[in-house]
């Protein structure tokens, strides 16, 4: 039996799948794939597939749930029982629910939930394949979703995670770094540079975290320019996408 440990990141300085330790796996974007959505956009990065949706903004029931000042934002993360190679048991877990709440909060700055007061936009995003990174890919999917639907806001989120292997950090983690690996960092971030989501699994020393957020911020520049181009491509120009991650 080989008992050497398992080695991330070759003499070449590449990775198990070839990536070097400063690139993010292919992303494809398809905007407005379902019709009875008000928004939705259909997100392939690396062998993550993603589906999200957008309903709303429409009247908040019950009453008592709504703010008179403000739309209530839902977020719904949700992993398809096919989506991993063990059956997926159905239903809420406490992962997903936290993943639904911190998603839920990366967009609470950039909506303008204002302009719809006692409403709620609904937002699902569906993992119909999972190979790590799915939380950063349904915001990714969720925010051209939103977009989709009409709701202004003040900036594209991008997001992506961080981690460390074999003692390197390295950007966009598949699933196999993500499980073994020393540590797991994923990140949300606006054009204006506000990070909106910071999880953080595993250890990383101060200098070290100080790194990985300038790598991450560099992974999510690139996945804002596919969100501006996917964009592009759908409405044929997208005004509030012209500042990059500061
Ligand atoms: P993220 O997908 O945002 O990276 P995690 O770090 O919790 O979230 O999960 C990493 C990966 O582990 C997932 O993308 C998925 O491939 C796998 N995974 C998560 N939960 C399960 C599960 N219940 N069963 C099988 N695989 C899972």
């Amino acid at each position: 039996m080989n008992n050497e440990p398992t080695k991330f990141i070759d003499e070449n300085g590449l990775r198990v799948d070839g990536r070097r330790t400063d690139e993010i796996r292919p992303m494809k974007v398809d905007i407005g794939v379902l019709s009875r959505a008000d928004g939705s956009c259909y997100l392939e990065w690396g062998n993550n597939k993603i589906i999200s949706a957008v309903y709303g903004p429409r009247e908040l029931h019950p009453r008592r749930m709504q703010r008179p000042d403000a739309a209530v934002i839902r977020y719904k993360y949700n992993m398809a029982s096919f989506s991993v190679e063990d059956r997926q048991r159905p239903g809420p877990s406490r992962r997903s629910s936290e993943i639904s709440k911190v998603s839920s909060e990366a967009f609470e700055p950039v909506v303008m939930t204002q302009f719809y007061p006692n409403t709620v936009i609904d937002v699902f995003s569906e993992v119909l394949e999972a190979d790590a990174g799915t939380r950063t890919a349904a915001i990714n999917a969720a925010t051209l979703a939103l977009i989709d639907a009409g709701i202004p806001l003040k900036s594209l989120v991008s997001a992506c995670a961080v981690g460390k292997v074999d003692g390197q950090l390295v950007l966009d983690l598949n699933k196999k770094e993500d499980n073994e690996g020393e540590a797991d960092l994923p990140v949300a971030i606006t054009q204006d540079g506000e990070i909106t989501l910071l999880q953080m699994d595993g250890h990383l020393t101060e200098d070290e975290i100080k790194q990985a957020m300038e790598l991450v911020k560099n992974g999510c520049q690139q996945i804002q320019q596919i969100q501006r181009e996917a964009l592009l491509k759908k409405f044929g120009q997208y005004e509030g996408a012209d500042t990059e991650i500061q």
